[in-house]
């Protein structure tokens, strides 16, 4: 910390990106990223409009926005293009918190936002099968936020448990983080007609084969989006820059192409899930693009270790009650196979 740092920022423990190795050629298993490239109408329009680049962004990313809310019947007023989902999480707690509640086992950034606004939050604890359990967010007179299907556990609430949740906390903001809602949970968008209270963010980092263009979206009631509005005209008028915003436009346009993709992550899942069982692992039963799982003969950090000097990164996290387990995103069935050659290796090395 240089003299100069101010004390405010003092106490801040900034959020560990994952991996992003230089050294070698990975089978890159470790922050959730699509192994499909981005589709071919993406890849031209951000030629087309890197021509365009001496002129400033729409401060509205106007067609993104719309075409995006179209997509989900809604309307532009209705939504946000952020920079990444990460800036629309942000601009929410800036908003909306007041104080927080999220699951003591969620996404790292959570505690990372709270903390960088000074906000005070309780961490719920997960129930002993790693689940949220809804009635413990009821009435707690704090802002929530939940990702659904939760990270790094895959586990989904329905929509009738995000519904009870709204229903308990009218007078509080609840913050569904949607990143990984196309690998099989159900949206809350549709819950928005009824909830002045409902705020979601959606990523096209993950489905949309876009985590390099940083594209995210808030979605919510008109009054919130105008006062996320608020918070994104005082910090960065321009968040969203032109070949990420024809980048988006694209990719909706070829939305055919990104399920397909979403189906394929959702088949090399179930495969990958049920080849690794025969090697004697468990897991949860994930509805996003990763597997969150445990072997009883080595823990997670050992496995995470092994599979790196094999060439295979995944992902480990050094927190009590799931340290035993890493997190390996599902990629192309090539890919799947590799880790599964290499775990069967290692652990026949172990037994040996
Ligand atoms: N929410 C969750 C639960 C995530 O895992 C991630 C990805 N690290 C994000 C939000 C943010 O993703 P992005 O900023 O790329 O949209």
């Amino acid at each position: 910390m240089s003299r100069f740092f101010t004390e405010k920022y003092a106490e801040l423990v900034p959020y560990t990106p994952g991996e992003q190795p230089k050294d070698q050629q990975y089978v890159k298993l470790n922050t959730n990223e699509s192994p499909f490239p981005p589709s071919p109408g993406v890849l031209a329009a951000v030629e087309a409009e890197a021509k365009r680049l001496q002129l400033y962004s729409d401060p509205e990313s106007g067609e993104v926005s719309r075409a995006f809310a179209a997509s989900l019947g809604l309307k532009q007023s209705q939504v946000l293009a952020t920079n990444g989902s990460d800036e629309a999480l942000n601009f929410a707690f800036m908003a909306f918190g007041r104080e927080l509640a999220f699951p003591d086992i969620s996404y790292g950034f959570y505690p990372v936002f709270a903390a960088l606004n000074h906000i005070p939050y309780t961490e719920i604890p997960l129930r002993e099968d790693l689940r949220i359990a809804a009635e413990d967010y009821e009435g707690l007179g704090k802002m929530i936020v939940i990702a659904n299907p939760n990270a790094p556990t895959g586990l989904c609430l329905s929509l009738g448990e995000i519904e009870a949740i709204l229903k308990a906390n009218p007078d509080q903001v609840v913050l569904i983080d949607e990143a990984y809602v196309d690998f099989g949970a159900e949206s809350a968008v549709k819950l928005l007609g009824e909830y002045d209270n409902l705020l979601i963010c959606q990523t096209f980092s993950k489905s949309r084969s876009l985590a390099g263009a940083r594209l995210g979206f808030a979605i919510g009631s008109e009054a919130l989006i105008r006062d996320l509005n608020t918070i994104k005209y005082s910090t960065n008028p321009y968040n969203v820059n032109r070949m990420t915003a024809a980048a988006g436009l694209a990719a909706l346009r070829e939305d055919f192409y990104y399920k397909e993709n979403a189906r394929t992550i959702m088949e090399n899942r179930a495969w990958t899930m049920a080849e690794l069982k025969k090697l004697g692992f468990a897991g949860t039963d994930s509805r996003s693009n990763f597997l969150f799982v445990r072997h009883p003969a080595l823990g997670g950090e050992a496995l995470y270790k092994k599979l790196k000097a094999r060439g295979v990164l995944v992902r480990h996290f050094k927190k009590p009650r799931i340290e035993d387990y890493v997190r390996i995103t599902v990629g192309s069935r090539e890919q799947m196979a590799v880790l599964l050659r290499e775990t069967e290796a290692i652990l026949k090395e172990a037994q040996a």
